[in-house]
């Protein structure tokens, strides 16, 4: 199916080909056929499936841009308001669309003037409300959306939404999207839609299959040498690690910035301001890690987050599928990692259940492995160099003491020291001992937390599968070596060794 089979506008087809989209995404390809046939309608869809074109582009499609305010999107936070904004922005520009974006904490002044001549208005609830009790704005808008419905109730909104529906037209096709349906969206919702059209997508759409879901396990201590090797091992380009707490958070920033990342927390309680400079630090690559609870990732869109790791699992399956919805977003792949402690298997097989998914299994890197991968890395760079004249001045001057194979080996290590991988040689659990434990965990109904006299239990915990044990190699190597490469060269270095950040 192609965006071409819409009966969509002219503009809105070109606009979308300068987007760069080809296929419509499952909600798109049910939803918009819906909207353009003039029903209400009430959408569930996952984060990252699309659901801003999915109500924008057949309501564009169908406004006439006479300079009154034809469309009212209502979203819960300031920067979904902002990303929503801007994504219609783009898709309405060619059709004379525009957009204005009205949020809490700045002036009224200002808004109130761009909502005078735009044709959409896109709205947080609480702002919104003043402006409509104030009678400061009027409106009559055709098209009125309501985007991440849940989260809006969620943080409290119902009362500011039934109170601006008031002031709306009777006269006007509502669209109410959301990633979840608890009882109070469907209340909702037969207050406000008229005789609504429903679209779910299914359970095997929702999650996103372009994101690999891996889990590994380890025991509790491990947690923060495991989630350093795997970063080291995964070299994500921009990651967001999740934590239930947010003096996990705080704690997890100190301990990855003292490692060398560039990181930053994200908090729920951080103030506006300092959480758009944060953002857009990490949008444009100053910062490459957050660590966040779900309170503060709500409606966080960025594009090409890589990873998402769950230091600790997500208590609930939503909690889950909303967490790893921040990377592969936009039709790209991406990867969401869990670490788990043995008791917490239980967990994962739940989710699994829930979600309709499989995840994978894996064993956490030794250090050689990720050594070995750097020096692959290395060895493609080294071929890559361009040789510059300072270079060969250089191993001219060496050239007076020292042979060729010397100063080859000296640089070589030079380089090495600040690729040194840090740690212990084995993190966490081998893939048999998981297997085992999975089984154990999956018969094992009720408290009683296993009958460990199976025949199977094999003993001798860290048995690493199919994976033997590198013996020897580089556990000899000084701590020296790994003190220096972690706190001097620190993370650049690595990086630029690796040679695999765009
Ligand atoms: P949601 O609201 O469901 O979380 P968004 O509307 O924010 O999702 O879309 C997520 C990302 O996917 C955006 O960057 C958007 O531009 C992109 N996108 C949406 N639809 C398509 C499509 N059909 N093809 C390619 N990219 C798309
Ligand atoms: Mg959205």
């Amino acid at each position: 199916m192609k965006f071409t089979d819409f009966n969509l506008k002219e503009t809105i087809q070109a606009a979308i080909t300068e987007a760069g989209f080809v296929e419509p995404s499952p909600v798109q390809k049910d939803a918009i056929p819906i909207i353009l046939e003039g029903h209400d309608i009430i959408a569930q869809a996952q984060t990252g499936t699309g659901k801003t074109a999915a109500f924008g582009l057949p309501a564009m499609s169908m406004m006439k841009g006479d300079g009154s305010v034809e469309g009212l999107v209502i979203v819960p936070t300031r920067e979904l308001a902002m990303q929503v904004s801007d994504e219609l922005f783009r898709f309405g520009k060619l059709s004379g669309l525009k957009t204005a974006t009205v949020y809490g904490g700045t002036a009224y002044g200002q808004q109130i003037d761009r909502i005078k001549q735009a044709s959409i208005v896109v709205a947080t609830p609480g702002r919104l409300q003043d402006l409509l009790m104030s009678g400061k704005v009027k409106m009559s808008p055709k098209f009125v959306i309501l985007d991440e419905a849940d989260e809006m109730l969620d943080m409290g909104f119902l009362d500011e939404i039934k109170n601006i529906f008031t002031f709306l037209p009777k006269d006007r096709q509502t669209l109410m999207f959301s990633a979840t349906m608890p009882p109070a969206i469907r209340k909702l919702a037969e207050e406000i839609l008229n005789n609504p059209k429903t679209v779910s997508i299914t359970k095997a759409e929702k999650t996103n299959t372009k994101i690999t879901q891996l889990y590994y396990v380890v025991q509790e201590k491990e947690r923060d040498d495991a989630l350093v090797r795997l970063i080291d091992y995964k070299n994500p380009d921009k990651c967001i690690i999740f934590c239930r707490m947010k003096k996990e958070v705080d704690r997890l920033v100190a301990h990855l910035t003292a490692q060398g990342f560039k990181v930053s927390g994200l908090h729920g309680d951080m103030e506006q301001k300092q959480r758009e400079v944060t953002i857009r630090a990490f949008k444009g690559g100053g910062i490459d890690i957050f660590v966040a609870t779900d309170v503060a990732a709500r409606g966080l869109d960025v594009n090409d987050v890589t990873h998402v790791f769950n230091y600790q699992i997500p208590f609930d399956s939503e909690s889950y599928v909303h967490r790893i919805g921040r990377t592969g977003r936009g039709g790209k792949t991406g990867e969401a990692i869990t670490l788990v402690t043995p008791n917490e298997l239980k967990t994962i097989k739940r989710i699994e259940k829930d979600v309709g998914t499989t995840m994978t299994t894996q064993v956490i890197p030794t250090r050689m492995e990720v050594q070995n991968n750097r020096s692959d890395a290395l060895i493609s760079k080294i071929a890559e160099t361009k040789v510059t004249e300072n270079a060969i001045m250089l191993v001219k001057t060496l050239q007076h003491d020292l042979d060729i194979v010397t100063i080859a080996h000296l640089l070589a290590s030079l380089v090495q020291e600040e690729n040194f991988v840090q740690g212990k040689d084995n993190i966490g659990l081998g893939l048999e001992e998981i297997e085992l434990l999975i089984e154990r965990a999956l018969n094992s109904r009720g408290a009683g937390s296993g009958d460990r006299s199976g025949s199977r239990n094999r003993s001798g915990g860290g048995y690493r599968g199919n994976k033997p044990r590198t013996g020897g190699g580089g556990s000899g190597t000084s701590d020296r070596h790994g003190r220096n490469g972690r706190s001097t060269g620190g993370r650049d270095s690595r990086n630029g060794g690796q040679g695999s950040r765009g």
